[in-house]
């Protein structure tokens, strides 16, 4: 028996998101996309709002103070919460899935020490930055070729009962932002990349970290993005999560749920533009008939909505199996639920900016935003070729 009906729970879940979505961030959303400077875009007042009502702690087991919620309630919150921004949404994204990972891989201390802290925070100030991405590239780290010169540059060598930290990332979400960083380093530059890299997690203000550049982007402006510096940073090895070489076993705790985020949110951003194609499709006239009636226009919304639901499967099908990781059906690559939908979010939102004519093109409406927003949703998390690369050859070995 298939099951499509969310519990009442989910459906709660979903009311509060959509309200809040449209209540504190779309009226906000169009501004903060256009401040020049994006170390001043980040809209700490509505974060912290939704620190209120506890969105970034839906991942925290209920014995650390958080929620306790699954994949799929992650998927209900994040679609509504990127349906009003996605910029916005991913600031949560990186709280949940990095709680996600920590409550799976940490110890009972670690677990007290960093989860219960941002459980408890209604400040909106506790959130988290992951980087792995370097300067050398981000499909470098994915490395699994023996080669120890191909890989992870950034170093954390053992000093006793420390690691020193030294390299730096680039591009990481949530940076200068966020009271807790996480990081992937190469323990052994001997060995290969796939078994010589681990992960750690450290405060905002530990001595050898730094902040560099926020980048100027694109899309996603609500989300801050920019470079962790580390200069011979010190951390005790109680500051590392899972296994010393385990780095890659570590990030693939929250392989579902990684996948998972970053489809949700292409699902959100592609309804909120399909939604606004659909109104104005009733609505604008030529020849005496609304656009909506000629074929070519009806089609298209045919098409759309046809992708999005397509992809909210495939997203809900992965936070099934999350779930239920030892069910007799057979699982798909949790990049599925990646890789289709954010190929997905560029043709829909491309689609309705073709709907909504010149005007699509023009900042009155949101149509131009939404284009930028999924633009990058191919290449961030894993680009698109890559995953598509691990996907085949799963497919061609099973
Ligand atoms: C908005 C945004 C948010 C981000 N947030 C984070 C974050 O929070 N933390 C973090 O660590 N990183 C983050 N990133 C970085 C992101 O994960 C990387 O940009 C992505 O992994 C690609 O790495 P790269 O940009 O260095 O491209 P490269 O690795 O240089 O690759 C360039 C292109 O080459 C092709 N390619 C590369 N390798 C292969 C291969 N093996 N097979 C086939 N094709 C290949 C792909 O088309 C790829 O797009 C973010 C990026 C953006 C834009």
């Amino acid at each position: 028996m298939i099951g499509f009906e969310l519990s009442e729970e989910q459906r709660q879940l979903q009311e509060t998101a959509r309200r809040f979505a449209e209540k504190e961030i779309r009226p906000l959303a169009a501004a903060v996309d256009r401040v020049a400077d994006p170390r001043q875009a980040y809209p700490k007042e509505i974060i912290r709002k939704g620190f209120e009502l506890g969105f970034h702690s839906l991942l925290i087991p209920e014995e650390y103070g958080g929620m306790g919620g699954c994949t799929l309630d992650y998927a209900v919150l994040l679609e509504e919460l990127a349906a009003g921004d996605i910029g916005m949404a991913n600031a949560f994204h990186v709280v949940m899935s990095m709680s996600e990972m920590i409550a799976r891989m940490g110890s009972r201390e670690q677990c007290e020490r960093w989860l219960r802290p941002i459980a408890e925070d209604v400040s909106g100030e506790y959130l988290i930055c992951f980087g792995a991405t370097e300067p050398s590239g981000g499909s470098e780290i994915f490395c699994q070729q023996p080669d120890p010169k191909l890989g992870v540059r950034t170093r954390a060598v053992r000093d006793g009962d420390h690691y020193v930290i030294n390299g730096s990332k680039v591009f990481s979400s949530n940076a200068s932002v966020s009271r807790l960083y996480g990081l992937l380093a190469r323990n052994d530059s001997s060995r290969a990349n796939a078994e010589s890299c681990s992960v750690f997690f450290f405060a905002a203000d530990t001595p050898g970290f730094s902040i560099g550049v926020i980048e100027d982007k694109m899309g996603h402006r609500a989300s801050m993005n920019g470079e962790l510096i580390f200069e011979n940073m010190r951390l005790p090895k109680e500051n590392m999560l899972g296994r010393e070489g385990g780095g890659f076993e570590t990030l693939n705790a929250i392989y579902d749920t990684n996948g998972v985020g970053t489809g949700t949110m292409a699902v959100g951003v592609a309804r909120a533009a399909y939604e606004a194609a659909l109104q104005y499709a009733r609505e604008r006239e030529i020849w005496g008939q609304p656009i909506g009636k000629y074929q070519a226009v009806g089609q298209m919304l045919v098409d759309m909505k046809a992708d999005i639901e397509m992809a909210r499967l495939m997203v809900r099908r992965i936070a099934w199996q999350g779930a239920n990781r030892n069910s007799a059906e057979g699982m798909l690559p949790p990049n599925m639920a990646k890789v289709y939908p954010a190929e997905m979010a560029r043709r829909v939102t491309v689609k309705a900016m073709q709907i909504f004519g010149g005007s699509g093109y023009m900042k009155d409406y949101p149509l131009e935003k939404y284009v930028r927003d999924a633009m990058v949703l191919p290449i961030i998390s894993g680009a698109n070729e890559v995953l598509k690369h691990f996907m085949a050859q799963r497919l061609l070995d099973a």
